[in-house]
């Protein structure tokens, strides 16, 4: 029964086999809490040479035992402490924990002891710089996931306890030797502190710090904690139940467990030990990590400008880039539109195998019903014209084309006035005779430069009255639109040609995106609407193809600036990372020793690059904005549209998710004894 509740206790893999531990414990014998059995710790030096730190260590600690290592400088305490603390492995020999050989654990296994069982307290204090001594404390609790209110409750608590109630918000640097000895001790017993190690805890303070350093770990260890300091001072060690004598990773002398500490009864402190562990969730959580990232970017803030400027520079210039593109783009459709590629021409369909039309069916109804049944279509107009006719006014005659079309004609055609007024389809219905004419028609019957509107001319032999000049199409040879004269629809079918179908009808398409889906929409109209296919409809493909072609390698080109640029920012983030996990090799070493797992470490900097890209990305795309802005006042084509920004911002995150992973896992594969060395 025992055992499932231990079981449930301990989900953590560590600990699944605990019958034993229990079984253990339930016996007559004491179960020490620490047990080393033959340890020893050999350091290969860069020249090869071996140094053997601890050459085979025995020792048994019972639970709540006050232990002193003492021993010269260089005699192997730290070395053995970090062992003790599971901040490192023996080279040889066991490590036994409550039962259990360490040898099974993995990082995770250790990371969960050390935040558990041990707090360490240490000769430097390892706060760390950049936060709060109410955020020291709270360290240990964020990776063993308590929330945040319950973690800030305990935090003050233990402070106030240890003297330091009025010293919260204080930075390290702003506390004396001995307080932030305090805050380190707040600290180790975060999480419960059953074994507090305390290397050289003394070591740096003034007597008056020290002695009152000593009293607080006298008490805990009164208080049923577990203490081993370690210490080359002998006064020190005097302070303790039992003391071990080191020398050169020997142990020399042991004054021995007093007898209640090797107590069967004990067993059950053991046990209450592990019963007392929660369940810890997997993560500090993702919300811990962004704070984490945050407060960290704050403190060095001159260095996440850097890293922002790189990504700033590359989503700002993505986004301002295609701003401009899509402005140019639009721009070459906009011209392409005035050259009629956007217009779709119906004509009566060629015999087969002849140049000769078939007699044509189209009407005005056909193009009125275009217009009003086929969707993205502006306007349809149908047109009648004859190359080769006389027009003449007064003494002047000339040869030019005469086209009869109906009043959207100018809009279908992109051309505008120069003077007068177009006809409208009033003037179609009422066979109005009224005419305009293009600049060289005009210039042909006006050559003395007196005004044309108004006047009337003869085409054929019916006066027509001008009311309107088109602007020059500048256009030459042969079918010059210039050199032709525009009549109204049914005035020209009734009065000019004498027939009533038109010789092609043109459409005017709204989107030229889906010009081909217009297309064939009318082809099935018409023919549903003649019971027959018996036109050919057509558009200028080739002008449309060669357009997009450069559309294609337009878009290409900005691909790649943009691709280049943001893999410039995102080397920028590893390389700003890489030194910022240099930088903090001793940070990330502390983090360990108060619990933080791997995955912790890798999530904590994996955010702070995903923070800096998120910021680079947000102020980039403003900036690119505001670039874009300027640029439009001084008249540049710019089109922004949401697509760009939002791809421009996604591979900055993505960028710094990528390039921030690799530092990001160094700093998590650092290990714990190296990264705690650093200086
Ligand atoms: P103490 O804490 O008692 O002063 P240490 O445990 O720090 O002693 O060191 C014991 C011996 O191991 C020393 O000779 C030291 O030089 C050596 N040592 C400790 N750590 C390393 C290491 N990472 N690489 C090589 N030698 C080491
Ligand atoms: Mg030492």
């Amino acid at each position: 029964m025992t055992a499932t509740v231990l079981d449930a206790a301990l989900p953590n893999e560590p600990f699944r086999q605990a019958e034993d531990v229990v079984s253990a414990q339930t016996s007559s014998r004491a179960i020490p809490l620490i047990e080393l059995q033959g340890v020893m710790r050999t350091f290969t030096t860069g020249g090869g040479v071996e140094v053997h730190a601890l050459r085979g260590i025995d020792l048994k600690i019972y639970p709540g035992e006050f232990l002193a290592i003492v021993g010269q400088s260089g005699s192997g305490k730290s070395t053995l402490m970090n062992i003790l603390g599971c901040l490192d492995r023996p080279t040889a020999g066991k490590y036994i924990f409550a039962g259990r050989d360490i040898e099974s654990f993995d990082a995770d296994g250790l990371a969960w002891l050390r935040r558990e069982a041990f707090g360490f307290v240490f000769q430097s204090y390892n706060l760390l710089g950049t936060e709060s001594a109410l955020e020291n404390v709270q360290v240990p609790a964020v990776y063993a996931g308590l929330n945040a209110h319950e973690r800030e409750v305990r935090a003050e608590s233990l402070l106030s306890a240890l003297g330091l109630g009025d010293r919260m918000d204080h930075r390290p640097t702003q506390l004396s030797g001995g307080q932030q000895q305090r805050v380190s001790i707040a600290r180790a017993m975060m999480n419960g502190g059953n074994i507090i190690l305390a290397d050289e805890p003394t070591g740096a303070l003034d007597t008056q710090s020290g002695i009152e350093v000593m009293e607080l770990l006298e008490d805990l260890a009164a208080r049923g904690h577990t203490v081993i300091l370690i210490t080359h001072d002998q006064e020190v060690a005097d302070h303790a139940e039992r003391i071990i004598e080191f020398r050169d990773g020997e142990i020399v002398s042991d004054s021995g467990s007093k007898p209640e500490n090797v107590d069967p009864k004990n067993n059950a402190k053991l046990r209450e030990l592990f019963l007392s562990r929660k369940a810890t969730s997997s993560l500090a959580g993702t919300g811990e990590a962004i704070r984490m990232a945050l407060r960290s970017l704050k403190a060095n803030i001159f260095r996440t400008m850097l890293t922002l400027l790189g990504i700033v520079i590359g989503v700002s210039s993505v986004v301002a880039m295609l701003a401009i593109g899509e402005g140019a783009q639009q721009d070459i459709i906009q011209i392409m539109n005035q050259l009629g590629t956007n217009v779709i021409t119906v004509r009566p369909e060629r015999l087969p195998g002849s140049f000769r039309s078939m007699p044509s069916t189209l009407t005005i109804e056909d193009a009125v019903a275009l217009g009003s049944n086929v969707p993205n279509i502006v306007a349809a107009i149908p047109q009648m014209q004859s190359r080769n006719t006389s027009v003449r006014f007064g003494r002047n005659d000339t040869q030019t084309s005469v086209v009869a079309t109906t009043g959207d004609m100018p809009e279908v055609e992109s051309w505008p006035l120069a003077q007068g007024v177009f006809f409208t389809d009033a003037d179609s219905e009422n066979i109005t005779s009224v005419a305009v004419l293009g600049s060289e028609a005009r210039s042909d019957l006006f050559p003395d430069g007196q005004d044309p509107l108004g006047e009337y001319i003869l085409i054929g032999n019916i006066p027509f009255q001008v009311i309107g000049i088109l602007t020059s199409k500048g256009a030459q040879g042969f079918n010059n639109p210039d050199d032709t004269i525009y009549i109204p629809f049914r005035t020209g079918a009734v009065r000019v040609f004498g027939k009533n179908e038109a010789d092609e009808i043109r459409v005017l398409v709204d989107d030229i995106e889906q010009i081909d889906q217009t297309q064939d929409n009318m082809l099935e109209y018409l023919t549903a609407l003649h019971g027959t296919q018996d036109m050919r409809i057509d558009q200028n493909t080739s002008m449309l193809e060669s357009a997009s072609e450069s559309q294609k390698t337009f878009t290409l080109l900005l691909g790649s600036v943009a691709a280049i640029s943001l893999l410039v920012g995102g080397i920028g983030v590893m390389n700003i990372m890489l030194v910022s996990v240099t930088e903090r090799t001793r940070e990330i070493g502390v983090r360990m020793a108060t619990g933080a797992r791997q995955s912790d470490i890798l999530s904590q900097f994996l955010a702070e690059a995903i923070v800096v890209s998120c910021f680079g990305g947000i102020i980039g795309v403003t900036l690119g904005v505001a670039v874009g802005l300027i640029l439009e006042s001084f008249d540049v084509s710019i089109y922004f549209s949401s697509t760009p920004m939002l791809l421009a911002f996604t591979c900055s995150v993505t960028t710094g998710l990528i390039f921030g992973f690799a530092p990001a896992r160094k700093a998590s594969q650092l290990d714990p004894v190296v990264a705690l060395a650093n200086e």
